[in-house]
């Protein structure tokens, strides 16, 4: 068993992909006030984890205008991308309705929340909407104005962008393709390049073909290399990806199946970023991952019972030394008053008074520790932090079903599970390899 203090994820540790920007943090359900702004609460409940640098995402102009207001709001934690994702490509077609940029004002349009991690099948396919092409230029010209004019130290990667076929019902393949290629394309060309935080969804080939096409056949003209986050793919995809020089990001979809799990066990952990992808993404009982969970909590329990029970065997022994020496005395004592016997009666009388005062008390029977019996049961995986409905939030509470940062030690705990190592080690190699291709974080 690895030793409770292996088990902490409070290193001080940067974890790749937290949306944010979206309203939901700052109390705003689609459209709808529902509590207020705790953006501060949850960036403070991130630190106390330990994750103490946080990659917001960027996936529309607005998103990645508000990530970067938000960087400002906290220098030296937050840092931020600037892309846009598949979901939010429809901008480059010329069914959209409004130009790119003219959400700006509108952050209490539903739709700008970030898009949700799983596929909406109640939602129709977008077909036959072909590419605006001048527009199109405009798009990339304003975002490389937005990228090429951020503080450097804030902004610090290109994304999230990619393909993201599960969901064709916010943009069809046609106008995602495009969106990829014109976006890849403008990253290869900035110099100095930015690292790329990458999203693909059941879209490998087009994904990886569309990366060569801009980079290389080996990806040879990236220099900062990239992470490929929210992985759900195959383990044939993920060596693909990693033998190009990429990296991997695991959070809660990447632990739904024993097939997702049995991926992530055979990534290397030299390849792998952690992230919550908050407030999607979150590990559920119903996934196979939450079994970890479980068993990372009976390590620890037993780990502290087994301390409790070391310190309570250490407490008997003082006891008995006592009890012990107290014996010894007393039998000296009396050899004493047996040799002096003779002569000296009123003296031996009071020694032995004295000795009768100093009879040790049986020791107190020990307390049993109380039955288990009639306590609440506990949740067989505690939450860290007080968790309430957002109808009922109070300040310093987690919102359910909104996933956040500080359940990060939930991801680390999960793949070192997967893996048989400690979670301070999987924290580590995370923290490493966020260095290598984010680094370094200068405020
Ligand atoms: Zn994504």
């Amino acid at each position: 068993m690895v030793p409770l203090s292996q088990h902490t994820s409070r290193d001080t540790s940067m974890w790749i992909g937290i949306n944010l920007a979206d309203p939901i943090f700052r109390g705003r359900y689609h459209g709808k006030s529902r509590h207020p702004d705790d953006l501060k609460g949850v960036v403070s409940r991130a630190i106390e984890t330990g994750c103490t640098k946080l990659l917001v995402t960027g996936s529309s102009f607005k998103s990645s205008r508000d990530a970067l207001k938000i960087a400002q709001e906290f220098p030296g934690t937050v840092f931020t991308t600037a892309g846009i994702h598949p979901c939010s490509s429809s901008i480059f077609s010329p069914s959209h309705h409004k130009h790119h940029d003219e959400s700006q004002s509108e952050d209490e349009s539903p739709d700008q929340h970030t898009p949700a991690c799983g596929p909406d099948p109640t939602k129709p396919i977008l077909d036959g909407e072909g590419v605006d092409h001048a527009r199109s230029a405009v798009i990339i010209s304003d975002l490389k104005d937005f990228i090429t004019t951020a503080p450097k130290n804030s902004l610090i990667a290109f994304g999230e962008f990619g393909l993201d076929y599960d969901r064709l019902h916010y943009c069809s393949k046609e106008v995602q393709l495009h969106s990829f290629a014109a976006q890849l394309h403008l990253a290869a060309s900035l110099s100095p390049q930015l690292p790329l935080f990458l999203h693909s969804r059941a879209a490998h080939e087009d994904f990886v073909r569309l990366l060569k096409d801009a980079f290389g056949p080996k990806l040879e003209k990236l220099e900062k290399g990239g992470v490929v986050h929210s992985f759900t793919g195959t383990i044939e995809e993920a060596k693909e990806l990693v033998d190009l020089g990429l990296y991997i990001g695991i959070n809660g979809c990447s632990f739904k199946t024993i097939e997702n799990c049995e991926v992530v066990k055979q990534i290397d952990l030299g390849k792998m970023m952690l992230e919550t992808d908050g407030p999607w993404c979150e590990v559920r009982p119903a996934h196979e991952g939450w079994k970890y969970l479980v068993q990372f909590e009976e390590a620890r329990r037993k780990e502290e019972e087994g301390e409790k029970k070391k310190l309570e065997e250490e407490e008997r022994q003082r006891r008995e030394k006592i009890e012990a020496e107290r014996r010894a005395a007393a039998e000296e004592l009396e050899k004493k008053a047996a040799q002096l016997e003779f002569g000296e009666g009123e003296k031996v009388e009071g020694d032995g008074e004295k000795k009768r005062q100093k009879q040790p008390k049986k020791p107190k029977q020990q307390q049993q520790p109380q039955t288990k019996k009639n306590q609440k049961k506990e949740s067989e995986v505690p939450d860290r932090f007080k968790v309430v409905k957002k109808e009922k939030w109070e300040e310093g509470a987690m919102v359910k079903g909104r996933n956040e940062s500080c359940t990060i030690e939930r991801i680390a705990r999960i793949v070192a599970g997967i893996k048989g190592v400690s979670v301070k080690e999987v924290c580590e190699a995370a923290w490493e390899n966020t260095v290598k291709v984010f680094g370094p974080f200068e405020i």
